[in-house]
């Protein structure tokens, strides 16, 4: 973080502080206390599982030269003369900083939302940006009041980029998150049903989504994705600047002849430079680069344009950059290959919703398998009312794909099960448990050689423990 006063941090978030701060400054922000530098404010912020008040003086202990904490009492300081900041609410405190740092940074913002593949783009993008100038990406999949302001006060003006992650699961997070991240290029990577628990339709997800051009920084441009409807509807009403992606026809950064290579793909990216104005190259005409992507499925090709694409909205030159991905790792958990013994199982289990499982099953469908192929499958969370109904379509699908075995589990494990048979699936390969705890080693023993098991599940499901249980039991 560059550093600031303490005085205009208490301005920015609206506080009022008990104790003298003038000449004190800020270099950092916390909501851990163990994560405390001298220098830095703590915000004790009380969350689901752990109250940041009980650790005020931890952080103080550690060198906070401040906190911000509630008014609403309850803080026991026993007595010390301690540089609290009082605001009405913690978590937004910490939004209103950050919006207010953002506001002094002169780092272009590229804020990321969409139903599925955030995390995976803004890794891709960081790649990219990373061979032209000093980026800043989220830790992990920092998407929210909290990971999105701790990764703005990471932004110093060193850094010429700053990827931010936006996501949501109930409406007006992404306006509230824009509007604290101000991007100069708002991506919507796709919209389906995800969250439906908080966001009601999927009608309402594009409405949420669509919220982050809302904030698009003057002169901005919006970055979205053409093979989807919805995301097509919000650019339709949307007139400022705008730059598409996509495999389809109508693309302007347009992935073709896409075909499976070893581990992941090949594909042509086509731009028609033509069509748009903002682009590093003058003079428009057509250019086609073929890319190598060392990373499984097809969804990925589409994250991959869109890192592109973001590139080309930055008005940088992409054509050095067609061989970046023979260097590009997946972050854990997304299609993730793990040999235990002469058995195969791909972890993709970070998350799931129905978008998400058919882009794995899609993949899983094309693998050659040398034995059976077995898919696990978790609970899809928080999908509200449609949740019967979903799950049972998952089971459909997985009817029709030619799997040895299909093991459910959850309080779902039943609907996906059941359609599974009812769509024509040998009852005998078909087996559902309420909880991963009702896997015994016995189960396991089914594994044979050359067995390759997909593994998903929402995060809640934690469905990569029956690895571990595997290696153990292995
Ligand atoms: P979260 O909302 O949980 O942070 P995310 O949007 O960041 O998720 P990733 O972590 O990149 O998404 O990917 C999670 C899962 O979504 C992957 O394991 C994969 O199955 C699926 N996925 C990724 N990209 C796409 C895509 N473009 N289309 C459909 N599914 C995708
Ligand atoms: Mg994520």
């Amino acid at each position: 973080m560059d550093a600031i006063s303490l005085e205009e941090v208490i301005q920015a978030v609206n506080g009022k502080a008990i104790s003298n701060v003038s000449g004190l400054m800020v270099n950092g922000v916390s909501v851990d206390s163990r994560n405390v530098h001298k220098g830095n404010v703590f915000f004790a912020i009380k969350g689901d599982h752990y109250d940041g008040r009980q650790f005020i003086e931890q952080a103080f202990d550690a060198g906070a030269i401040g906190v911000v904490v509630s008014k609403q009492g309850g803080i026991d300081i026993s007595g010390k003369c301690l540089p609290l900041i009082l605001v009405d609410d913690v978590k937004t405190a910490l939004g209103d900083l950050a919006r207010h740092y953002r506001r002094k940074l002169n780092a272009k913002i590229i804020g990321i939302t969409g139903s599925n593949g955030k995390t995976t783009t803004k890794e891709m993008l960081y790649h990219l940006l990373s061979h032209f100038a000093p980026v800043v990406k989220p830790q992990k999949s920092f998407n929210n009041f909290i990971g999105v302001p701790l990764t703005i006060f990471e932004i110093e003006s060193k850094h010429k980029y700053g990827i931010l992650e936006m996501g949501t699961n109930a409406p007006g997070e992404i306006l509230r998150l824009s509007e604290i991240g101000l991007p100069d290029i708002a991506v919507i990577l796709n919209i389906s049903k995800t969250h439906l628990e908080g966001l009601g339709s999927i009608e309402g997800v594009a409405l949420e989504k669509g919220d982050i051009v809302k904030n698009l920084k003057e002169n901005g441009v919006f970055v979205y994705n053409a093979d989807n409807p919805l995301c097509c509807e919000i650019a339709d009403k949307f007139g400022g600047n705008k730059i598409s992606f996509g495999l389809g026809q109508n693309a302007q950064i347009r992935g073709t002849d896409a075909k499976k290579k070893g581990n992941g793909s090949v594909f042509t990216i086509d731009i028609d430079y033509n069509t748009f104005r903002l682009c590093g190259v003058k003079g428009g005409g057509r250019r086609q680069f073929e890319i190598q992507l060392q990373v499984p499925g097809h969804h990925n090709i589409s994250n991959c344009l869109a890192s592109f694409a973001v590139c080309h909205a930055l008005g940088l030159d992409i054509s050095g950059l067609y061989n970046a991905f023979l260097s590009f790792k997946m972050p854990d958990m997304r299609i993730d290959s793990q040999q235990i013994g002469n058995v195969t199982f791909i972890n993709d289990a970070y998350n799931a919703n129905p978008e998400s499982v058919f882009a794995a099953l899609k993949y899983f469908e094309e693998i050659d398998a040398a034995g059976r192929k077995i898919f696990i499958c978790g609970d899809m969370l928080e999908l509200g009312k449609e949740s019967h109904a979903l799950h049972k379509e998952l089971g459909e699908k997985a009817s029709t794909l030619n799997l040895d075995l299909l093991w459910t589990v959850g309080k779902y494990a039943s609907d996906i099960a059941g359609a599974a048979k009812d769509g024509g699936m040998d009852v005998e390969k078909v087996l559902s448990f309420r909880s991963l705890d009702d896997i015994t080693e016995y189960d396991m023993g089914e594994f044979r050689e050359n067995d390759v098991i997909l593994i998903k599940g929402s995060r809640g499901m934690h469905m990569e423990t029956i690895i571990d249980k595997y290696r153990e039991y292995f």
